[in-house]
């Protein structure tokens, strides 16, 4: 017998039981609503129980579940193509997750050196702010103290450099290098958006050096900037991609998305998953591309994300006490905050709009992909109106 809660207590848990999920509305056990800009940590893209994505769910839970990875499935041959034709990636291999998916580009990245005889370049540089999961690998990357701290000692091959500073990344390169790794737009680490020029010169030195470029897309991807994946924007690919969240717009899968020439490592019996491209996970990201892909959905997701900032540039320069800057990109946007970002998240939620911590004290806003003008608005109101309240008691 013991006080310890029966759910490990890792997580400092908001009062507030999630019952049901209505498009850009969450209901809790007390039957009140939120305008949700969490979406499930920007999982659920096109809103809670999205009627195509339930169909689609429904139908293939009553076809099959699952068969095992030993066989073939015309739906993840499917998904699988549908990602390469979108992207610049020639192959996809489907994982449960973000970190699995970031896992499976590390070791895309190590086994391409080893399958060209250079097994001695193992090294990955990642960036600080850098959030790729809670696997020992992607803790490792990321060293920051509060997911590190305890766990050690940390998988080595990992250097640590400031964010978007060419000269650092230049000087941390060494033989030993074998790629970078970096979050185009950060999310966990403050909404900050790196420029066009950098992924150009990430690109470039890559090329110079014989390094692969690793983008981990597992919060930015699969629309939330206005285009598919954010890399769109600067016109530079990488070799090695990672994507899950909105991929299956709240059930489980990722991907780790690959050029031909840096998965030359990844052949039979390397790698594997047993749930990893089961049907239903599938069969739920063709649906969800199907969604993405249609005619004007994505101009109208850049629309909105122009429409949402333009909001909240007026909230923040009529609340100087409150904000004090405003970053992001499309429907992904950071608040910077003067109070506590967690006293801001709070006052929100009192008002009803669910909103979530980043790093560099902001309040990250995460709508989902089909919210409205109106809803957009909505939240603009309750923002206004809690800021207000914040600076009452100030
Ligand atoms: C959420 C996230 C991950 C980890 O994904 P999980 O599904 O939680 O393992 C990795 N990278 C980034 C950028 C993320 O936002």
């Amino acid at each position: 017998m013991s006080d310890f809660p029966a759910l490990m207590p890792v997580y400092n848990r908001v009062d507030l039981y999630a019952e049901r999920g209505d498009g850009a509305y969450l209901f809790d056990d007390k039957g009140r609503r939120y305008l949700d800009f969490v979406a499930g940590m920007a999982v659920v893209g096109l809103g809670h129980c999205h009627p195509q994505i339930v169909a689609a769910l429904k139908k293939q839970a009553d076809i099959l579940w699952t068969a095992s990875n030993i066989f073939k499935t015309h739906s993840g041959e499917r998904l699988a193509q549908r990602l390469v034709d979108l992207s610049f990636a020639d192959t996809v291999f489907f994982q449960n997750s973000g970190a699995e998916a970031w896992e499976c580009g590390v070791k895309t990245i190590r086994k391409y050196f080893s399958a060209i005889g250079q097994p001695q370049r193992f090294r990955i540089i990642s960036f600080q702010g850098c959030f790729h999961g809670r696997t020992m690998t992607a803790i490792a990357a990321s060293k920051a103290e509060k997911m590190v701290g305890g766990f050690g000692p940390l998988i080595d091959g990992f250097d640590l450099v400031a964010w978007e500073d060419i000269a650092a990344v230049r000087a941390a390169v060494t033989d030993a290098t074998a790629g970078i790794v970096f979050e185009p737009v950060i999310g966990e680490g403050g909404m900050k958006v790196a420029s066009p020029e950098f992924l150009k010169q990430l690109r470039a030195l890559c090329d110079e050096k014989g390094l692969l470029l690793f983008f981990d897309e597992v919060q930015c991807g699969m629309g939330r900037t206005g285009k598919l994946f954010a890399y769109e924007e600067s016109g530079v690919t990488p070799d090695v991609m990672c994507i899950a969240k909105a991929l299956g717009n709240g059930f489980p899968i990722g991907a780790c998305l690959a050029t031909a020439k840096a998965a030359q490592g990844m052949t039979k019996g390397t790698h594997g998953s047993t749930y990893g491209g089961n049907p239903q996970a599938t069969e739920i990201g063709i649906a969800v591309l199907d969604v993405m892909t249609a005619k004007g959905f994505l101009d109208d997701v850049a629309r909105k994300g122009y429409y949402l900032r333009s909001v909240l540039e007026k909230i923040a320069a009529a609340h100087p006490k409150i904000f004090s800057g405003l970053r992001g990109r499309g429907l992904m946007q950071g608040l910077v905050c003067v109070p506590s970002n967690s006293a801001v998240v709070t006052a929100l939620r009192e008002e009803g709009l669910l909103a979530v911590e980043a790093g560099d004290n902001v309040v990250r806003l995460l709508p989902p992909l089909i919210i409205t003008d109106a809803q957009i608005d909505e939240a603009s109101a309750i923002i206004d109106l809690a800021a207000k309240k914040l600076e009452a008691l100030l």
